[in-house]
């Protein structure tokens, strides 16, 4: 089988990180087959497997540039079918306490705005077009196999659209299942540790509704971030979607509560800090229910860190790490590892035994990915309630980004660099470029 690695790869999940994985592999394996415990969609529908997707998801540009990465006619296929094209900077409000709002500058470059089932949908579309990826739905993993040895997986077993168990073999599994609990039963199964899980409890609440773009609705943005004060905890988030409807979340850190009906929605906007959305939708024509979630924490599982892991298993997407949705990474980051996923197994093909230790290689090769995003959600310790272990630096580093801040606000250079770093197309160590830090560390000078 030369140029390939294996005949077989299965992965357990057909959301964004499992679809991404599959096509990463296509090219290396003879065949791959998706399992997927829903029924799937044949439009761009919610489906019960992934319940966050009634929510608003922003795919920011780096997890566009990791998607197009993989699937070349991504971002046409993804603009036909509706999604919004938002200039990053001179569109798209940014709300922050102390800058109400951040000034707006065109930043270089774009991104596409959509709802979470359009974004599915289209790359399942372009998965069904890979002659070697099967797509197969109502199959739920029920457990990983292991070779007799207890050293490595081989194959999953599954209960099929009829109930019937039925057992796979693959030489590869990828478990993009989320939660990751087929993962972490294998380890207590073969007695090895589970990883170390780092958690930052935040019980965020958080509400999404759906209205119709008004004729009146403002010129000068397109979208509206609103991120929260410290003291209130209450943020927002505006965006066009297919349609042209606005999809808005109203979200409540620590349990506070948010609204169960479209009055109470709108009331809730006017008590955030700038009445941005509420204007936007007090006389808007909503569409649809209210949609309610409860996230309670962000979570890392620190897999790199194990001495053993099973050969030929791999975790995926936030089966390794799960973000505060306030920030829109998760899917951007699943993207991410698979995009690395193959550059890894391409590099792989003149290697004696290429599928063997990848999981370790590839923990090292996205490192690089987790590390700004999971920077951005410590930043949730500024509230008094969030539980887990509080980084020491931290308050070091939140004096470092208020007046980096600052200097972004009066300087279109550093605005950019902190841009691409929130929207994970450069690692957050752009930002600690010296000429940008001796900067920020004149500001944090004079300030005390
Ligand atoms: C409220 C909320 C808002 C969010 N907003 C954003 C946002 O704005 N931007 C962003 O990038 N991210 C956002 N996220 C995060 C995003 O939803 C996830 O990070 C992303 O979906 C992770 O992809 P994944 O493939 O790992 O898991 P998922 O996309 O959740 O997919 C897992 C799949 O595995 C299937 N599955 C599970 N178990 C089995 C099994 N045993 N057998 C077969 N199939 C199985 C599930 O049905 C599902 O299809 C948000 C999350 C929440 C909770």
């Amino acid at each position: 089988m030369p140029g390939l690695l294996g005949r077989h790869a299965i992965v357990v999940g057909a959301g964004i990180g499992g679809l991404a994985a599959a096509k990463a592999l296509s090219s290396s394996f003879e065949a791959v087959t998706v399992l997927e415990r829903d029924a799937l969609p044949s439009e761009p529908i919610a489906r019960i497997g992934t319940p966050q997707a009634r929510q608003v998801h922003v795919l920011l540009r780096g997890g566009l540039e990791a998607l197009i990465d993989l699937f070349p006619e991504f971002e046409t296929e993804l603009e036909r079918a509706g999604a919004v094209r938002v200039r990053v900077g001179s569109q798209s409000r940014l709300e922050l306490p102390g800058f109400d709002p951040f000034p707006p500058r065109d930043l270089g470059f774009d991104y596409l705005s959509m709802t979470r089932p359009l974004l599915e949908f289209v790359v399942r579309r372009l998965i069904e077009k890979q002659g070697n990826i099967s797509l197969i739905s109502r199959c739920r993993v029920t457990q990983l196999l292991e070779s007799p040895e207890r050293t490595a997986v081989t194959g999953v077993r599954y209960d099929d659209a009829n109930g019937r168990g039925t057992e796979l073999a693959a030489d590869f599994i990828v478990d993009a299942s989320s939660r990751g609990t087929l993962t972490l039963e294998l380890l207590d199964r073969i007695r090895l540790p589970r990883p170390e899980e780092r958690q930052i409890g935040i019980d965020l609440h958080y509400a999404a509704a759906k209205f119709r773009i008004p004729s009146s609705a403002p010129p000068d943005w397109r979208t509206v971030l609103h991120r929260p004060s410290a003291r209130s905890g209450r943020g927002g988030l505006l965006v066009p979607v297919e349609d042209n409807c606005w999809q808005v979340n109203l979200n409540h850190m620590h349990g506070g509560a948010v609204p169960e009906n479209v009055a109470d929605f709108v009331a809730f906007a006017r008590t955030l800090r700038t009445q941005t959305i509420y204007a936007a939708i007090k006389g808007a024509v909503p569409i649809g229910p209210i949609y309610r979630f409860v996230f309670p924490c962000s979570a890392r599982r620190r897999f790199e860190a194990l001495e053993r892991f099973p050969d030929y298993l791999l975790p995926l997407g936030d089966a390794i790490c799960r973000f505060s949705p306030a920030i829109g990474q998760g899917m951007s980051v699943a993207a991410q590892q698979a995009s690395a996923l193959r550059r890894l197994v391409e590099a792989r093909v003149s290697d004696a035994q290429p599928l063997k230790g990848l999981a370790r290689s590839f923990y090292a090769a996205i490192d690089d990915f987790l590390t700004a995003p999971w920077a951005m959600a410590e930043s949730d310790f500024i509230y008094e309630k969030t539980r887990g272990q509080r980084p020491h630096d931290f308050r070091e580093r939140m004096n470092f980004n208020a007046a980096l801040q600052r200097l972004a606000s009066e300087d279109a250079t550093v605005h950019q660099v902190m841009s691409e770093v929130s929207h994970l197309m450069k690692p957050s160590s752009a930002l600690r470029d010296p000429g940008i830090v001796s900067r920020v560390t004149a500001l944090m000078a004079a300030s005390t």
